[in-house]
């Protein structure tokens, strides 16, 4: 098993920059990564957009051989594998979408170890050739992902992913690391229990999406207003959810008259043209995707604004999900979803033919999601309570509209007496409609047949509308005083909790009933706190969809948004500066940066515009007496090993260093060192292998040149080759 330096830590942070260009690891990531290293296996839950693929992306490149990843579709698949050679890292896929030679040779380029990853498909994995496949190439370690699929009781259930195990049984040992965004603990155990991941270190993090937005609004007359909120948001993308295909084709239909590029998605249409749809989204050929909820696993865009729900989802779980795939990459997102009480009565009448047991349950989870609607109280503290999570929702940050717009509330003892006593009167045989007529005092003829007008709450009204009666109904019912039975025509009943209030009642407040046109939501987009200069960000963005498109990628394969806002706060001109851009690595400078920077130059050229200095220096960070003391002795022409123990390094923390003083862009002549110190034979050969090598890749270099070499040799040379040419 790989043995583990007590350098890793440094080994990763600086594989995490060079190949990724992020500076810093989120959240548990370095620690999942560890592990796995170690040669231990692991789970991680952490919500979408977490960064759950780093975790075995990092390793696979930094492991010798080749990771097998175990992804359930096959949109996803692709997209990854176009994220990685886009980054510079060779990897591959197998799946039943390709002719034989192309999956023959994805193979042979696997045992050749050329692979740092193959993704493949669980049904490719099942099949008796691929163990043996397996036992040739080098395998470096598996990762499950979306490993929820696992689950019966999960939302995407993959019969297939329940012989991973013995698949994994079948081939050399190696650790295996399960990722989801799963909370629900019975999945979890399931997923332990089918992959014997007893042992496994489990990683967990928090399900607080602090990025997004929360907001549930009145469904009064939706259209308009959702064709008002696409259109505010400045051409970014999204996706609506509706529960029918008939309505994602209803609602698609109508963005495109309105003048918004959109596409249908749901499980009704063929495979080929779900492909197609998705496709177009993700190339942001269309803004918006109306979809089912048989959209969203296989999408991986990181860069979706906002996420509608035009119908109530049936559980908070669903909602949890189908909102979290707003702003993976960590910017803005929102989430606004469309309520009427009547949704939940709809969905619940579509539940009438299954049999009890789950007719019951999922009512539960219904009316668990119309509390949550209906509730002043914090979204995210009312989400994260589901998941089991404390939280105190100071920390919310305005980020949903009960903490940015407080509902007031009111003392509604007396309603509530009134309302549940008249529930009472009627024996619990009678609507809601019904109630309200007989609580405002009416006298119509029905009213009047049932002697209705002698009840005792007749004419109760207080002074209220008839829509504040419901919505007082409406909450007696959300908060368990009333149940509205569905088995009899919808009539409100007293539930237990009713009857001990009733005969005893305590004090009670509600939510004040607000028309919904009269709810103040002008200033409902999370505040604009750009500090980058939005002209070139524009510019910048259509740069990136030209080049997209020549290659036939998504735009964000080429560079995600907070890269293409680093770049308008930072104006990087040339190369060393362009590496320091966050989520650019030396692979993707490499690759993409040239029209970048040179767009970016013509525009600070033309504009007049004052860099601030401190783009060009690289982050000091705490080494960087080191690195100054390094430089002014290669200056004076110390000797390296001499250099080193003077600052307690060992040689290989020295190379390190002295590797990052180069890609950092300054330039250091060390000949009087290899001179002394390399046969020239040797220099030739190793310098005229970086000449036409393709990566820069130390393990590569040397597999390549052979155990002739050492490390030391190899580095030293890519240190003066790199000097010499980049810088
Ligand atoms: P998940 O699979 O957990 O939903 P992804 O792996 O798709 O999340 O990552 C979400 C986004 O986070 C991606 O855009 C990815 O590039 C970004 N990301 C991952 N790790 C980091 C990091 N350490 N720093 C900055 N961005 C990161
Ligand atoms: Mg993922
Ligand atoms: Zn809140």
């Amino acid at each position: 098993m790989l043995e583990v330096s007590t350098n890793i830590k440094a080994d990763l942070r600086a594989g995490l920059k060079k190949y990724f260009g992020y500076d810093a690891f989120r959240g548990r990531q370095e620690e999942v990564i560890v592990n796995l290293m170690k040669g231990n296996d692991g789970f991680v839950i952490m919500p979408t957009g977490a960064g759950k693929s780093l975790c075995y992306q990092l390793p696979a490149i930094l492991m010798p051989g080749t990771a097998l990843v175990i992804s359930p579709l096959i949109a996803l698949m692709k997209n990854q594998v176009d994220q990685m050679q886009a980054l510079g890292i060779e990897a591959g896929f197998l799946n039943s979408s390709m002719n034989r030679a192309d999956y023959e040779a994805v193979k042979a380029k696997a045992i050749s170890q050329q692979l740092k990853l193959l993704y493949v498909a669980p049904e490719s994995l099942v099949k008796e050739e691929f163990i043996e496949f397996l036992n040739q190439a080098n395998v470096s370690f598996v990762a499950v992902d979306e490993v929820h699929c696992i689950s019966e009781w999960g939302h995407d259930f993959r019969p297939e992913y329940r012989r991973i195990r013995q698949i994994l049984n079948n081939i050399h040992k190696v650790p295996v690391i399960a990722l989801t965004a799963t909370a629900t603990p019975k999945v979890q155990a399931d997923i332990r229990q089918n992959l014997h991941l007893e042992e496994a270190s489990v990683f967990l993090s928090s399900f607080n999406r602090t990025n997004l937005y929360y907001e549930i609004r009145p469904k009064h007359d939706p259209i308009p207003e959702i064709i008002k909120y696409v259109k505010m948001q400045n051409g970014n993308s999204g996706i609506i959810y509706c529960l029918s295909r008939r309505k994602v084709e209803e609602l698609s239909d109508l963005l495109n008259v309105n003048g918004i590029k959109s596409v249908p998605y749901h499980a009704g249409l063929d495979s080929h043209l779900r492909t197609q749809h998705q496709d177009s989204f993700l190339k942001e050929e269309v803004q918006v995707v109306c979809a089912t909820i048989a959209f969203g696993m296989g999408i991986d865009k990181p860069d979706v604004r906002f996420v509608i729900h035009y119908d109530v989802p049936k559980s908070i779980e669903g909602y949890y999900q189908e909102t979290g795939r707003a702003g993976r990459d960590g910017l803005e997102g929102n989430c606004v979803l469309f309520y009427d009480f009547n949704d939940i009565i709809k969905l619940e009448k579509f539940m009438k033919d299954k049999p009890v047991s789950e007719r019951e349950a999922g009512k539960h989870l219904l009316y668990e999601m119309a509390s949550f609607c209906e509730s002043g109280v914090c979204r995210r503290k009312q989400l994260l309570h589901y998941f089991g999570e404390e939280y105190d929702e100071k920390r919310c940050n305005s980020m949903c509209d009960n903490c940015r717009y407080p509902k007031s509330r009111f003392d509604a003892t007396k309603v509530a007496h009134t309302a549940l006593r008249c529930v009472q009167e009627v024996s619990g045989k009678f609507v809601i409609n019904h109630l309200v007529q007989i609580i405002k005092g009416s006298k119509n003829q029905q009213i009047l047949s049932f002697g209705h007008d002698k009840l005792e709450t007749h004419g109760q009204n207080d002074g209220r509308g008839e829509k504040e009666w419901k919505s007082i109904i409406t909450q007696l019912i959300v908060n368990d005083y009333l149940i509205k039975d569905i088995d009899d025509y919808g009539t409100i009943k007293l539930s237990p909790k009713g009857i001990a209030w009733l005969k005893n009642p305590a004090s009670m407040d509600m939510i004040v009933y607000q028309e919904p046109d009269k709810i103040e939501r002008d200033h409902f987009q999370t505040e604009d706190v750009r500090q980058y200069d939005d002209i070139l960000f524009d510019k910048l963005k259509k740069l990136r969809k030209e080049i997209a498109q020549q290659k036939n990628i998504p735009p964000y394969v080429v560079f995600q948004d907070p890269s293409l806002e680093d770049m308008a706060m930072k104006y990087p001109i040339n190369i060393q500066e362009f590496q320091n851009i966050q989520g650019v690595g030396s692979g993707k400078a490499q690759k993409f940066g040239a029209p970048f920077i040179a767009l970016i130059k013509k525009y600070v050229e033309e504009n007049d515009i004052e860099r601030s200095a401190n783009v060009v220096v690289k982050t000091a960070g705490k080494n960087s007496a080191n690195k100054l003391f390094i430089i002014q002795h290669i200056d004076r022409k110390t000797p390296l090993d001499e250099i080193a123990s003077q600052k307690s390094l060992s040689m290989d923390e020295m190379l390190e260093e002295l590797w990052h003083i180069i890609t950092s862009g300054t330039k250091l002549n060390i000949d009087y060192y290899i001179q002394d110190s390399i046969d020239e034979d040797k220099q030739d050969e190793i310098y005229d292998y970086f000449m036409q090598a393709d990566s820069d890749d130390l393990e590569m270099a040397q597999k390549e040149l052979g155990t002739d070499f050492t490390s030391e040799e190899i580095q030293l040379m890519r240190a003066k080759f790199y000097s010499e040419l980049a810088n």
